[in-house]
């Protein structure tokens, strides 16, 4: 499988003739290559969409922009299965998560495709004949930068609304998830209604591409989802040019739990939110803070929910996580677990690497471990694997005060059968969403985002679509008859 880079709606080598590896996590074996572009590479791209956005209707065009995207989320409905196998191939991830992605994609592509003839403005009087005219326009050039853990869903709630709201784009996909970029957006690029240059893409091995995005006079718009040193990096990079900037970055999800619920039952609940993606989800359960009365209880539910986790390869429908994305983060992660282990009061489930046939993947088991003091560096940092905190609390004041003691306000739940306890402590607690008596529940019409260090904008949902838009205000004096 090569993937190469889209520009102006052909299929193209980078200018270097450079390419790079694509590896299954599951045994390090390659499944092909993927163009290594760099900065020129970029440029070209950028030229492409600038071209289609000033010298194309597309912008001027909601009915077109509607039809090509229910057009393209047809054409993935008839590659539902080779889609997520690819998927799973290239990030790990085990099948029926892989599956779940497309369809929400899918799901997503429909959404803003409704949306793309709902950009509503104003029109209203100001003085007797004066009228003034405010009209959300499509901002320009939009530059996306792709992560790898869910790459379909996370490309699609970037690319749907800039694409509904009449942007161009380039997109950088992510190097470990090179090839299944490509393949969604081939879908895209077979709709014949599709002008040329309207999305393009670039892969590479490092970031040159993606800086040359961020630093571009003729990119209007950076949407990013990846971590926070990243995205600190992209803010100062794109302050000489005052791009407008979509940041999806890290989060460390506490989930919070009263004891007027069922303990057994929330736990396994509570396990399958941690271990997403081998816990490589942005939202993923990190903190458990229970309620003191039922922490022993606690306890014993999620060392045995943790210890009954299968892992191995995707592919295998009755494993519930797969490996790590590649050999970097599994020594990152494995190294932080291990010295999570050293510093915490209690070791509850003492994960690690697998052996035998899977030695050659990147396999973690999870661990859980107790602890109370919610400074430790295992409460406050995102450690990007499966390790699950079990915390406990007083009180509602007590869960809140630990719950809100991180830089992080990406998500978090709360879990109990108290209807106005479940929507005080969902007020209360500084995150972008609150899930009640459940978790990692996202929809392409609720928007998401962070608090504080978690990132800047919203994606999902029509705020998505409003980060792809400039607002114009048109004034006329029109007189009275
Ligand atoms: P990362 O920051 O390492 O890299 C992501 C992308 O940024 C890559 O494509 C890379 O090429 C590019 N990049 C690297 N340096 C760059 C630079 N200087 N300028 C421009 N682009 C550059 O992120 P990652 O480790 O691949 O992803 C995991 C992180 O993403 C976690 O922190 C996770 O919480 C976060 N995430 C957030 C959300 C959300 O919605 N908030 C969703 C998924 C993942």
């Amino acid at each position: 499988m090569i993937a190469l880079n889209l520009i102006n709606g052909k299929w193209v080598e980078g200018q270097s003739k450079r390419f790079a590896a694509s590896i299954n996590p599951a045994n390090s074996e390659q499944i092909g290559k993927f163009v290594d572009s760099d900065s020129v590479d970029a440029q070209i791209a950028i030229e492409a969409a600038k071209n289609a956005f000033h010298h194309g209707t597309w912008a001027h065009q909601p009915r077109l922009r509607q039809l090509v995207l229910l057009d393209w989320a047809s054409r993935l409905e008839q590659r539902i299965e080779p889609l997520a196998q690819l998927l799973t191939q290239e990030n790990g991830k085990v099948i029926a998560q892989s599956r779940g992605e497309v369809l929400g994609a899918i799901s997503e592509i429909r959404y803003y495709a409704g949306l793309a003839r709902h950009i509503l403005g104003n029109f209203f009087e100001v003085e007797p004949g004066v009228y003034t005219s405010i009209l959300k326009e499509p901002a320009g050039v939009a530059g996306l930068i792709i992560p790898w853990n869910a790459p379909i869903v996370l490309l699609i709630r970037a690319l749907a609304p800039a694409m509904a709201a009449g942007c161009t784009s380039i997109i950088k996909s992510a190097p470990q998830t090179s090839q299944i970029t490509a393949a969604v957006l081939a879908s895209l690029n077979e709709v014949t209604t599709l002008p040329p240059g309207v999305v393009n893409l670039v892969s590479e091995k490092g970031h040159q591409a993606a800086a040359a995005l961020v630093e571009s006079n003729d990119v209007d718009v950076i949407s990013f989802t990846g971590s926070n040193q990243t995205g600190q990096r992209i803010m100062a990079a794109a302050a000489p040019t005052m791009k407008k900037l979509s940041l999806e970055l890290g989060g460390k999800s506490c989930c919070l739990v009263f004891n007027d619920v069922n303990i057994i039952e929330v736990a396994t609940k509570l396990v399958t939110a941690a271990i997403i993606i081998s816990g490589q989800q942005c939202t993923a359960a990190r903190r458990i803070l229970v309620h003191e009365s039922c922490y022993e209880e606690m306890k014993v539910a999620l060392t045995n929910a943790v210890k009954s986790v299968k892992v191995g390869f995707g592919q295998d429908e009755n494993m519930n996580m797969g490996p790590l994305i590649d050999s970097i983060a599994l020594t990152r992660v494995n190294t932080e677990i291990e010295r999570s282990f050293d510093l915490c009061d209690e070791v509850l489930v003492r994960g690690g690497r697998l052996g035998g046939e899977f030695s050659r993947g990147n396999f973690i088991s999870p661990s859980l471990i107790a602890h109370q003091d919610d400074n430790a560096f295992f409460c406050q940092e995102e450690i990007f694997g499966p390790l699950i905190v079990l915390e406990s609390f007083s009180d509602e004041k007590h869960a809140v005060a630990k719950a809100n003691n991180t830089e992080y306000g990406l998500s978090a739940s709360v879990w109990t059968n108290d209807g106005n306890r479940s929507l005080r402590i969902a007020r209360a607690l500084r995150n972008g969403t609150v899930w009640i008596n459940d978790h990692n529940k996202l929809f392409a019409e609720a928007e998401t985002g962070g608090y504080r260090k978690s990132g800047l904008g919203r994606l999902h949902g029509f705020d998505a679509l409003i980060d792809f838009t400039e607002i114009k205000t048109i004034y006329q004096n029109a007189g009275v008859v």
